[in-house]
């Protein structure tokens, strides 16, 4: 470590190298989640602008299919009163005005509750919805109601926990110094061969198994409440259908991959989402798993062709943006096949629109 101040890194890093020099390596979930906190709490990284582009700012039609699929599935479990509309890391709330928007066109007008921890981005969304309740996290929505829930990459920017494969054993993944005071993956000291999955039991030295116990804890809540409450769900990530080996943590800033280890808190961390384990984890927690599709997949099932069709009509001048909008959500060279949708339901609601449960996930 050096002692000459003008070499030591400002902000977060320098907290995380004292840290580091002070009580040693930290794991990689505590440095994803505390760069994500300090990432997402001072900016809006959405837009060419910015950092990235998320679906719901690519087009409207993505919040307006999304708005169509919950009035659909409310209105086919009877449509229930008082159900209330939460939206999991809401952005700048486009998808949601473009949901509630369409969804109002159908008959159905929730209350509306968002869940979000940045102060930069509540900002934008009271902008948007000065209508809407604001939670920190999922233990104050309301619980007498059913509930429905939409969550566009949200679950990608949680942390996730890695092991890795050493000669001596799996060990946790953490973030150490080297020797020039840069930030480097070590492995931990402590044997963790007691929590890797029976399945990677035989994998080789060097490889990682990745988990998300955030992104875990928040779908058991989701799906406990739906059990107890109504409703349904939509987890929309970027992600893999089947359990698979090695790091998906990655970086990004002004729509480039960067270096994870780089400069955190100034770049956007995510990993993809384990959506069979999800799925899991819904149905031990009560909940029905709806299916898993690909997003091209789903939204052409819900019509974005019609869609499309309908707004280039009332455009024409917008014709090629439009078509060029669609083809960006449901290529499989674009978002079509790695983004992905979770659908999941209370026990007693039906099936939603799109979905089928014919590949992997659930308990299976
Ligand atoms: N859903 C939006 C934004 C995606 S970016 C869209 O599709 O455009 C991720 C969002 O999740 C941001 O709103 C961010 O502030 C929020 N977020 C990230 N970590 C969070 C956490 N731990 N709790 C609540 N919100 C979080």
């Amino acid at each position: 470590m050096a002692n000459d101040d003008s070499a030591m890194p400002s902000g977060l890093a320098a907290v995380f190298a004292r840290l580091i020099a002070a009580t040693g390596p930290i794991p990689i979930a505590h440095y994803m989640a505390e760069a994500n906190a300090r990432y997402y709490a001072s900016r809006d990284p959405l837009g060419a602008a910015g950092d990235f582009v998320t679906a719901p700012e690519i087009s409207q039609m993505f919040g307006e299919l999304i708005g169509l699929w919950l009035a659909d599935i409310w209105q086919r479990a009877g449509g229930p009163d008082g159900v209330c509309y939460v939206e999991l890391g809401p952005g700048r709330g486009t998808l949601a005005r473009d949901a509630l928007r369409a969804a109002s066109r159908a008959g159905f007008v929730p209350e509306v509750h968002f869940v979000e921890t940045s102060p930069a981005l509540t900002a934008l969304q009271q902008a948007a919805h000065p209508e809407a309740i604001w939670h920190h996290d999922l233990s104050g929505l309301p619980n007498d109601r059913p509930l429905l829930i939409v969550a566009n990459e949200f679950l990608d920017a949680l942390p996730v926990r890695q092991l890795v494969r050493t000669a001596g054993g799996w060990r946790e993944r953490m973030v150490g110094l080297d020797p020039e005071g840069r930030f480097t993956p070590v492995a931990g000291s402590r044997p963790m061969d007691a929590v890797a999955p029976e399945v990677f039991a035989k994998a080789g030295e060097g490889a990682i198994i990745e988990t998300s116990p955030a992104s875990a804890a928040v779908v058991q809540e989701v799906a406990g409440r739906l059990a107890r409450q109504g409703g349904a769900a939509l987890f929309i990530d970027y992600g893999y259908a089947d359990p698979q080996l090695g790091s998906t943590l990655q970086a990004v800033r002004a729509h480039r991959k960067v270096d994870v280890f780089a400069e955190p808190g100034e770049a956007d961390l995510t990993a993809h989402v384990d959506f069979a384990t999800l799925a899991a984890v819904a149905e031990q927690a009560g909940a029905r798993w709806l299916g898993t599709s690909e997003q091209g997949a789903w939204l052409l099932a819900l019509g974005i062709a019609a869609r499309a069709a309908s707004l280039t009509r009332t455009a024409p001048h917008a014709a090629e943006a439009i078509e060029a909008a669609a083809k960006r959500l449901t290529a499989p060279a674009e978002m079509g096949t790695l983004f992905k949708v979770m659908g999941l339901a209370a026990p007693g609601w039906p099936d939603g629109a799109g979905l089928a449960r014919a590949n992997s996930g659930g308990a299976g």
